[in-house]
């Protein structure tokens, strides 16, 4: 693949992160996604076309809204710049790009919108995981060789696990979005690739908190987005695939 086919697919992660910026802002607020034009968080003013270009607007505007300069959240170029680096990531290391690899990045862009609304909202849209579950299913659809029950036992076994720790805890130490996330996550890597992923999220988020704690940032009862950890590791077993199913080989 040539320069400007990555440079196409960076600005298609661009304009998805830009999106997602909607999405994100107007959750849970009264604004419909689709309809209306983008204005200020503060004053109201109606954003013009030439100041929601993805990154360079917010850099041309120093992070200030034009008419009230109220300071624009800093969130809105990092979802941008992160989608669109994501994206060129999974096309850089996938040798034959094909639908397959279309498919894989929708996943892959529905995840980064789970990242985002669970370290915001806690919240882990129903909508979103529907999404996710069509396209994992299209993608095992269109591979060949796909052994339907062996992935339906893998997503069971690793959700049944979680749904102990779930009723347990009576859903303090995991929410039930983040089981639904398993069950999707066992069904899309398969055993033993969707085990490592959820296991190295565990990880991560337990040293996360453990450094929050530590740093006085949280206490015992503050809740981690567990759902962005899980979409994370997710996001890259799907663009390593490759590299860590030969780790992977060494534990077998
Ligand atoms: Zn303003």
């Amino acid at each position: 693949m040539g320069i400007y086919f990555y440079i196409f697919i960076f600005l298609i992660g661009l304009s998805a992160g830009s999106f997602f910026n909607v999405i994100i802002f107007r959750f849970n607020t009264r604004k419909g996604i689709v309809k209306g034009r983008s204005e200020c968080l503060n004053c109201g003013s109606i954003i013009r076309w030439f100041d929601l270009i993805p990154i360079l607007s917010y850099f041309i505007l120093r992070g200030r809204c034009r008419e009230c300069r109220k300071k624009i959240s800093l969130l809105y170029p990092v979802v941008e710049i992160s989608t669109a680096i994501t994206l060129l990531l999974l096309f850089l290391n996938t040798p034959n790009v094909s639908h397959l690899t279309a498919l894989s990045a929708f996943i892959i862009l529905l995840l980064i919108l789970v990242i985002f609304l669970d370290v915001r909202y806690f919240i882990i849209p129903d909508r979103i995981l529907a999404l996710s579950a069509i396209a994992a299913v299209g993608l095992k659809l269109l591979t060949d060789a796909t052994d339907f029950s062996y992935l339906l036992i893998s997503a069971l076994g690793l959700t049944s696990f979680f749904a102990i720790l779930y009723i347990i805890s009576k859903g303090r130490w995991i929410g039930f979005g983040d089981i639904k996330l398993i069950f999707l996550i066992g069904f899309l890597l398969g055993y033993p690739m969707g085990y490592l992923s959820i296991v190295a999220a565990v990880w991560i988020a337990t040293m996360f908190s453990i450094a929050l704690l530590v740093t006085k940032r949280a206490t015992i009862k503050t809740e981690i987005p567990f759902g962005a950890f899980l979409s994370a590791t997710t996001i890259i077993f799907i663009i390593y695939d490759h590299e860590l199913q030969e780790i992977a080989k060494y534990f077998q």
